[in-house]
């Protein structure tokens, strides 16, 4: 049978865009006009294609408007997860019990307003032992945090440098080099090393690349590539990430378009580029799902 489609959406907030690229922090009613109107835009085009998503949300960003705007997404079939509570991209460098902290403060704040996740995904993509063992603890399901292949990792160490070079300094970490030998199907992780597969009960469902090496990660489809070297062979789940800024209108410009490419392509063009590889998907045979939907079928 054919895996399934699952559309994801890491909810980083616009401040967490600006550490990614250097820039100083954005003002606060910038920050809350970023969420609500990059939601919207992803909800509108979710909804007309019938796509479910999961939305993995930072509790400690949100105002309550964007909360209710959650909700309400949430009440039409999408799912929520944790992406923790301040978004740390160093997450895999804190030590266990700030990890801990960190998964279930978020936890709580989203269960206390009707979100309950049974999910999680690394900011930073990467899973490490003390948020494997802080999920398992909280009885979750699924982790979707590991990035496979080395063209990602490889793109960010560029950008990185091109950072650097020109005096800029970003705020995201490199991932390990063991990452690159993720396996690319949904595994068990091993608790010491969560790359590889072991005897947890938790599933990692890893963005994992497809036949041509590429992960389906939102910077990388618009960055002009042929939507077919995204195809995923139909045996394992084909998993995207996008975030807020692949759906955020490109006018009024922002701060964060200066450095950030995708917010330059205008938005009608980055949703017929997914609108592409939606229909690639399609033409597999998959079925589109959330992440929770995946894990439980897959038992
Ligand atoms: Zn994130």
């Amino acid at each position: 049978m054919t895996s399934p489609f699952c559309v994801t959406l890491d909810c980083d907030s616009l401040a967490s865009h600006h550490a990614v690229w250097g820039l100083p922090p954005p003002a606060a009613a910038e920050v809350e006009s970023f969420f609500l109107r990059a939601l919207d835009a992803a909800d509108g085009w979710l909804r007309a294609r019938k796509l479910p998503a999961t939305l993995f949300v930072t509790g400690g960003d949100v105002t309550p408007a964007v909360l209710e705007r959650l909700r309400q997404l949430a009440g039409a079939g999408h799912e929520v997860g944790n992406h923790t509570f301040s978004h740390p991209y160093d997450l895999a460098s804190l030590d266990a019990d700030t990890v801990r902290r960190e998964l279930e403060r978020n936890h709580r704040l989203l269960a206390d307003v009707g979100l309950p996740c049974r999910g999680f995904r690394a900011p930073g993509y990467h899973l490490s032992p003390a948020a494997l063992a802080a999920i398992t603890r909280l009885g979750y399901t699924y982790s979707s945090s590991q990035i496979t292949g080395w063209v990602y990792p490889t793109a960010k160490w560029a950008t990185a440098l091109g950072l650097r070079l020109r005096g800029r300094r970003t705020r995201t970490v490199r991932h390990p080099v063991s990452d690159w030998w993720t396996p690319k199907a949904p595994y068990h992780p091993d608790p010491a090393a969560p790359h590889r597969p072991g005897s947890s009960p938790v599933w990692e469902l890893p963005i994992a690349a497809g036949r041509f090496g590429l992960p389906s990660v939102g910077a990388l489809i618009h960055a002009g590539l042929p939507p077919f070297l995204f195809d995923t062979p139909g045996a394992r789940p084909w998993i995207v990430n996008l975030h807020l800024t692949d759906f955020i209108p490109e006018t009024p410009r922002l701060a964060l378009s200066g450095p950030d490419f995708t917010l330059r392509v205008p938005l009608e063009r980055r949703l017929a580029t997914l609108d592409r590889i939606l229909a690639r998907a399609t033409g597999q045979g998959r079925r589109p799902g959330t992440l929770g939907e995946l894990a439980r079928a897959l038992g």
